[in-house]
């Protein structure tokens, strides 16, 4: 039986500490709604402090550590993160929802991030330029404190991908976690300091979002502010963050197609769209929640689709045959299940699930949804849903495919299902998305630039990319012999 905290606390300058109000916020679990702790409520007063301690440890040893100093530090979280790999992954699906055999390959890449980050910094080097008579060279600092908010889907992987890249690079750090779900965050301050990191390096602010993200968010003394959530809030943030020109990286909102031609490789294109869009129980940011199917064998591939839906097994999180658990919380319950009626309004033809599993009569359950049929000028076709809730969508030509995947706001993942290279190559190039994998689903390679384009995001995180982020670069330029000077006030 897993442990629970009822209390979670903010860590601030390597101390557990309450809010300086003594606020705090209810934390229930998606199973049984019930409120299991109560969280610290950060605003800006604890915002200010854990500013303050990461602002002091910034002026410290950490940043000029050399990188291996860093990087054994940063495999020794990894090392603590696969000791608590179980615990980590039960706190998780407790008080998310996610499976357990999915949550534990979350654990297992959360250490893998920190493990990969390390590698990255012992072998980054640094640009030098050479033309006649001069020389210039690239220095590259810490951008100082980073400021990372994280959402409640997937949050201790999240934070990880964020954490990791920030360490390496020297940075100290503010995080504030998701308010739905805190509680692998609460692991987090004894992993970071039985590996070492000091005092003051690594703080967490938990609270609400409009108060302890937005005070994050304004404080002038942190440059940078990696962000993971939905577009709107982005876009708040972006207004906010204007004030102090911050370094802004925006990982938003997605509804990515999965694009099936008739020369696919139909059993290995439905696998993955189903696994694509229900894995993580669908609150997955790069699900493939729009299927484009040639006309051709769109009837086929709607009947296939509902007939496995229907056999996906929903149910108890922590059952490690559960293949959709829990959705997060009842407002976000209640959002997926509006979209639901929306789209049996909007005309869509509802083919499988879209109600909630017989047997499973309280907890935010929902089984595994598809609507054929769905029209670009429908809602469930342009909005994210963030459930285990997919649209179908029939097409006649390659032409046409392509409008239809660009069809929307959005532009973080796309997936493509066809046997001719040719096509492969012309459809990724004009798929509007910052990320495309062909014949295959979300499988990552660490190195790769992540992100979306449209209103997906901004910035791009990942090997280099998230390094670039979280240091500055300066360049120094050194004659080597005499420089022509033109001669003002000479004459
Ligand atoms: P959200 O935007 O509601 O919240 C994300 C975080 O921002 C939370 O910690 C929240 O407290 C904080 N926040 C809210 N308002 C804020 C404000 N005014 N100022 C500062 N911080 C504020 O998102 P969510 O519902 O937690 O997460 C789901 C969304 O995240 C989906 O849209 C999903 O697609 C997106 N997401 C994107 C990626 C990606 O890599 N592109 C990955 C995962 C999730």
């Amino acid at each position: 039986m897993t442990e629970i905290p009822d209390k979670i606390e903010h860590f601030i300058g390597g101390r557990l500490v309450p809010s300086v109000s003594g606020g705090t916020f209810d934390v229930a679990d998606p199973v049984s709604n019930r409120v299991y702790a109560r969280a610290a409520a950060g605003d800006a007063d604890d915002v200010g402090k854990a500013v303050e301690a990461a602002a002091a440890a910034s002026d410290g040893p950490w940043p000029g550590l050399a990188a291996r100093a860093r990087a054994r530090i940063l495999n020794r979280i990894a090392d603590g993160i696969e000791a608590r790999g179980e615990r980590i992954a039960a706190v998780e699906t407790f008080d998310t929802g996610l499976p357990i055999t999915q949550a534990k390959g979350q654990a297992a890449r959360a250490a893998e991030n920190f493990r990969y980050f390390a590698d990255v910094i012992v072998a980054q080097h640094e640009e030098a330029f050479s033309q006649p008579g001069q020389l210039g060279y690239v220095l590259r600092r810490p951008a100082g404190v980073a400021g990372l908010i994280t959402p409640w889907n997937t949050p201790f992987m999240l934070e990880s991908w964020k954490l990791a890249p920030a360490l390496a690079s020297g940075c100290t750090i503010v995080l504030k976690p998701a308010e739905w779900t805190p509680l692998s965050a609460s692991l987090l301050p004894e992993i970071m300091t039985e590996a070492g990191v000091p005092d003051g390096v690594f703080n967490i602010v938990h609270g609400i979002g409009e108060q302890a993200g937005a005070a994050l968010v304004a404080h002038p003394r942190v440059p940078r502010i990696s962000f993971t959530g939905e577009t709107a809030t982005g876009q708040v943030i972006m207004r906010s963050a204007a004030d102090n020109l911050k370094g802004l990286s925006m990982e938003l909102g997605g509804k990515s197609p999965c694009v099936i031609f008739a020369d696919a490789d139909l059993d290995a294109a439905v696998d993955s769209a189903l696994f694509g869009v229900m894995s993580l129980n669908g609150e997955r940011c790069t699900a493939g929640s729009r299927i484009l199917a040639e006309r051709s064998v769109y009837d086929a591939l709607v009947t296939r689709l509902a007939e496995r839906a229907d056999r996906v097994r929903v149910g108890d999180p922590s059952d490690p045959s559960t293949e959709i658990g829990a959705l997060v919380h009842t407002e976000h319950y209640d959002r997926v299940m509006s979209y639901v009626r929306l789209g049996a309004r909007e005309g869509a033809r509802l083919v499988a699930g879209g109600r909630r599993p017989s047997g499973l009569p309280a907890g935010n359950y929902l089984a595994a949804t598809v609507f054929a049929d769905v029209t670009p000028s429908m809602r469930i076709f342009q909005e994210e849903i963030f459930g285990p809730v997919v649209c179908v969508t029939p097409f006649d030509s390659e032409e046409e495919a392509v409008r239809l995947a660009n069809a929307t706001r959005y532009g973080l993942a796309a997936y493509l299902w066809t046997s001719s290279l040719n096509r492969a190559h012309r459809v990724a190039a004009q798929v509007e998305s910052g990320m495309t994998w062909v014949n295959s689903h979300n499988v990552r390679d660490l190195r790769t630039p992540f992100g979306g384009v449209k209103s997906s995001g901004l910035g791009r995180e990942g090997g280099q990319h998230s390094i670039d982020f979280y240091t500055e670069s300066r360049i120094v330029h050194i004659a080597l012999g005499e420089t022509h000077v033109p001669r003002f006030g000479v004459s």
